[in-house]
């Protein structure tokens, strides 16, 4: 499938970005595909929740997003390693967490006549296994990354983030474009994205705007979970807990001022309102 956008385009794209804001929409994408990329199975949902909800089992869905636009394909996430889906009984982390993966995305995409090679621009939340788990399949695309994730995904110490550096080491001296805060993907104000670091040190969100619909946004792991929404909690691992409200009060205000739908990717009633791929949505 073509549409891949010429490098110089895209450099002009990224130029015409930097003068532009989340607040100024003009363009509207082609097609937002959602992926289903795996499921997270905890016993024990505290460790997200905090210590005031009381120890129980919680099922995380595991959702990606591709999205088409007239200058290229953005994938936005990649799931759980595809290879889980040949693990009779998923793939277990530590005691208390088991993933399965039902259909490896590299089939999905075929799907929908796409093949890894043809996606122009990635675009992580963060860099957890369960959004970078098939990152290696898209080094070959522009990688959009704030430069807080960057330095925390390839410097010394990725452990320390909660990062398996083998899992995304493909992406190493790829294409990585370095963001300092919000980025207008197309420059056109139909997919931006959101600076909303804390959940990890440079982590980001996703508006996209489609011309049937309400904005979407994509929260990345801002937020895992409505009742986390509702309360404003974060779960304990995250890199700064004041720095993920911050953040999510600026979800909540740039909700208001687009009159966006939040899309909690990890909260399987979020996404059950969005149909899957092979559908879409305009
Ligand atoms: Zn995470
Ligand atoms: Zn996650």
């Amino acid at each position: 499938m073509s549409g891949a956008a010429h490098p110089a385009a895209f450099a002009a794209s990224l130029l015409a970005a930097a003068c532009a804001t989340v607040g100024q929409p003009r363009g509207v994408v082609d097609r937002l595909y959602v992926f289903e990329v795996g499921e997270c199975h905890a016993q024990d949902v505290s460790r997200w929740t905090g210590t005031a909800e009381a120890s129980r089992p919680w099922v995380f869905a595991n959702h990606c997003y591709l999205i088409r636009h007239r200058h290229g394909l953005l994938l936005w996430e990649t799931g759980f390693a595809d290879e889980i889906a040949a693990m009779p009984d998923g793939l277990a982390l530590g005691d208390s967490i088991r993933v399965r993966v039902r259909r490896p995305l590299i089939d999905q995409l075929r799907d929908i006549g796409i093949a890894p090679g043809d996606i122009t621009h990635l675009a992580l939340s963060h860099f957890h296994i369960d959004h970078a788990g098939n990152s290696r399949l898209f080094a070959g695309a522009t990688l959009l990354v704030q430069a807080a994730e960057h330095a925390a995904a390839f410097g010394p110490t990725p452990e320390k983030f909660g990062y398996d550096a083998n899992g995304y080491a493909a992406l190493r001296g790829g294409n990585h474009v370095l963001l300092h805060g919000d980025q207008d993907v197309f420059g056109d104000g139909s997919c931006v994205l959101l600076a909303t670091p804390g959940h990890t040190p440079g982590h980001q969100s996703l508006l996209v705007r489609l011309a049937g619909r309400r904005p979407l946004l994509l929260s990345g792991d801002v937020v895992h979970m409505q009742s986390n929404w509702q309360q404003r909690r974060t779960p304990i691992s995250n890199f700064d807990r004041a720095m993920t409200v911050r953040s999510m009060a600026r979800v909540q205000a740039l909700l208001q001022e687009h009159g966006a739908t939040l899309v909690i990717q990890h909260d399987g009633d979020s996404n059950r309102q969005l149909p899957k791929a092979p559908a879409w949505l305009d």
